[in-house]
């Protein structure tokens, strides 16, 4: 090994000498012209590590005997290494940019050292849950027939027509306190056109902002590539500058993530940088390879005398590796089977790790800088991971069939918004050694859920849908097949009590977390417009819980708050009826007054009757027909700038839900009025998404 190794000039730009010799025409092997060819190559390897102008010109020196050797005129790892310091400094442009939101939202008093561990805080896993109380939706016999005409599709004249409703509020208008943490505006806020702009989505799923940053580091990336270099004639810096971004690669995929720390964007939202990049890395090493092969090409048994060295065969290892990385991780491979996108992701980068260093071990620093990033995430991944006994019942009518989790053990630890990764590790959990493995493996396989709650003496809440593979069995074993069969018997009034099949069963999970987490506190803005769109109501519940948990501590500036929910079938609002009531219910608060509106809008004929508009709780409306939100936005702006003396302080629009939804709600944005959005003190819009 060390012997074919040391045939390596010191730095990596120069072309070791079986190359030049491959280089060479082969008509001129043997002959003097060949061994002045190589002897002029020699040359350029040994100056080459003197300055990049001698090594220049030592490489102009070559060109004419070697043309296939036009090698780069500047060292490669010097070089790049200055480029990763660029990185670094538009990196640490952006974290002084971001640094006053991050500091205000981390101490503001609800967020200060939380978000990184689940605890008890008292609760106790034994205790199951108390049962919301169930809902009453039937009117006494004389109003049946109001009840099934309630339906807008079909009778658009029901004397029960769904209307609008007035808010609900709390507090009183000169009550305590309401100043909020410190707002500090976003960027994007300053206009709406900002807003509007940077969000416009070129391609599904690629905003302006987006692409602009994958294009900012495709012109470094081939800048670093190209400069003062041709790859078709010199791969070793494809080769350095694939390596050089593994750091970069690895630290935006960690779920503990320092880019997180430092700025406040979640590693979910980083994932698009960890793909583009990582895609550019199994490019430039191809490119490397390929280039190899066609140079060897030229001279028949060329490759086989290669592949007599560790050198090759070890680059060829790590070739294999990382072409299995990148198959592995196709969208179709990922869809098909998470599990073996993952291995092949896991082993694949280990096995490419392992290979790029016996290939070349100048490479280290990089590998070490990755593995301080993962070893890290790893570390602090196996602190955040808990053991405890969750409660799941099914909800047959909640979004097409979901499964609610309770987490009675867990009560405090999260900040609103925030998610954990839960998998259930029943039947039987292993005891001795084998439990940590039995943990492990859950762990590697656990799913990422929203709190559907905030921090209280309830505990974790989780609302799951059924999607596919282990969300499905999460239901059935909830036993949500047969409280489907109860729900539609008890509709056909042939079951007297639907909900006995509802009792919450057992079991034990693992939940890893909490991670994530907006990047602002919605406490400090005059307004908020929480935008749900079917599943994704669980982050907007545990939002909108926290809001109304600080307002009643008079730490709220906010005074108007609007919830709008879209789902395709009221059943899923029936199911959900007792939570949104419980948040509804008129509360003495000593603080300033808030206004809250809750609209359900319902966007299919509805396969039951919904339940009749006057049996709901007051400020909450179900409305049939896809919501119109440039029109809530623009209420919600006016309604801060009735409701606010002095300055607003902004209004915040957050939204989960299905990829179009963001669209929609950024196009709202981007129609207001200046001079609403200016009476409003500004309108930032906060995004969650449920994918990658
Ligand atoms: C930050 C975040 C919060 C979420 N919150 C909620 C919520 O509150 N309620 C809710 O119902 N849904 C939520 N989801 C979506 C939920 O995670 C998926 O619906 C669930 O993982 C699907 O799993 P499955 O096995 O049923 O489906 P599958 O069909 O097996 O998987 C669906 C997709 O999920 C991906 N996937 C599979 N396994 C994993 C894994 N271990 N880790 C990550 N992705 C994986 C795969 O790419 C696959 O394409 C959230 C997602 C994210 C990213």
């Amino acid at each position: 090994m060390a012997t074919s190794l040391s045939y390596l000039a010191p730095v990596y730009n120069t072309p070791s000498p079986s190359a030049v010799v491959a280089a060479v025409p082969t008509s001129a092997v043997g002959s003097s012209s060949a061994t002045s060819a190589i002897a002029t190559a020699s040359a350029t390897m040994s100056m080459n590590t003197a300055s990049p102008s001698v090594a220049g010109a030592a490489t102009s020196a070559t060109a004419s005997a070697a043309p296939m050797m036009a090698v780069s005129t500047v060292k490669s790892f010097p070089f790049l290494y200055h480029i990763n310091i660029l990185i670094l400094v538009l990196f640490a442009i952006f974290f002084v940019a971001m640094l006053p939101r991050v500091i205000s939202a981390r101490l503001a008093p609800r967020a200060r050292f939380t978000g990184f561990f689940l605890l008890s805080g008292g609760g106790s896993a034994n205790t199951p849950p108390a049962r919301r109380p169930a809902e009453n939706l039937q009117h006494d016999e004389d109003d049946t027939q109001t009840l099934h005409n309630n339906n807008p599709f079909e009778d658009g004249q029901s004397m029960m027509m769904p209307r609008d409703v007035s808010p609900v509020v709390f507090g009183t208008p000169g009550g305590l306190g309401g100043t909020g943490p410190m707002r500090v505006r976003s960027l994007l806020s300053l206009h709406p056109l900002l807003g509007a702009i940077a969000n416009y989505s070129v391609l599904p799923g690629w905003p302006l902002r987006k692409l602009a940053v994958f294009i900012i580091y495709f012109g470094i990336y081939l800048y670093a590539g190209l400069y003062r270099n041709n790859p078709f004639a010199s791969p070793y810096r494809a080769a350095v500058l694939a390596v050089s971004q593994i750091p970069l690669v690895v630290a935006c995929v960690m779920k503990n993530n320092f880019i997180q720390y430092l700025t406040g964007v979640a590693y979910e939202k980083l994932n698009y940088i960890h793909r583009f990049a990582g895609r550019l890395i199994v490019l430039a090493i191809n490119v490397h390879a390929l280039q190899w092969f066609f140079t060897w090409n030229r001279t028949p048994g060329k490759i086989t005398s290669e592949y007599q060295t560790d050198l090759v065969r070890w680059g060829t290892v790590g070739l294999v590796a990382v072409d299995l990385l990148f198959v592995g991780s196709l969208p179709a491979v990922r869809a098909k089977s998470y599990s073996l996108f993952l291995a092949t992701h896991v082993l694949g980068f280990f096995w490419f790790v392992v290979a790029m260093y016996i290939h070349y071990p100048q490479t280290l620093p990089y590998f070490v800088t990755a593995f301080v990033f993962y070893g890290y995430d790893h570390i602090a991944r196996a602190a955040r991971t808990r053991v405890t006994t969750a409660y799941i019942t099914p909800q047959p009518a909640l979004n097409g069939g979901s499964t609610h989790v309770a987490l009675p053990g867990l009560t405090t630890g999260w900040r609103a918004g925030q998610h954990v990764r839960m998998r259930v590790v029943n039947p039987s959990l292993p005891t001795g050694v084998a439990l940590p493995l039995a943990v492990l493996a859950s762990r590697i396989r656990a799913h990422p859920f929203s709190a559907a709650s905030a921090p209280n003496a309830n505990g974790l809440e989780l609302i799951i849908k059924k999607v596919g593979g282990s969300t499905r069995s999460l239901y059935s074993l909830a036993g949500g097949e047969e409280a489907a069969l109860n729900e539609k018997k008890a509709g056909m009034g042939m079951l007297a009590d639907p909900e006995a099949a509802f009792d919450a069963r057992r079991v034990k999970v693992v939940v890893e977390g909490p991670y994530s987490g907006p990047a602002a506190r919605f406490e400090a803005y005059s307004g908020l417009v929480l935008v749900a769109g079917g599943s994704g109501i669980t982050y907007t519940l545990s939002l909108l819980q926290d809001l109304l948990a600080v307002h009643a501590q008079g730490g709220a500036a906010t005074r108007v708050v609007e919830l709008v929910w879209s789902i395709t079938d009221p059943g899923s609002l029936v199911a959900l009826l007792p939570t949104l009531r419980e948040i509804l219910q008129p509360r003495a608060a000593p603080a300033a007054s808030l206004q809250l509106r809750i609209r359900v809008h319902y966007t299919r004929a509805p396969r039951t009757p919904p339940p009749p508009a006057d049996l709901l709780p007051a400020g909450l409306a179900l409305l049939p027909g896809r919501p119109s939100y440039g029109r809530i936005i623009e209420d919600a702006c006016d309604a801060v700038r009735d409701s606010v003396q002095g300055s607003p302080r902004g209004l915040a629009v957050t939204h989960c839900g299905p990829g179009e939804l963001g669209s929609q709600i950024h196009g709202a944005v981007g129609n207001l009025s200046w001079s609403r959005w200016k009476e409003a003190g500004g309108v930032e819009v906060h995004a969650e998404s449920f994918g990658w």
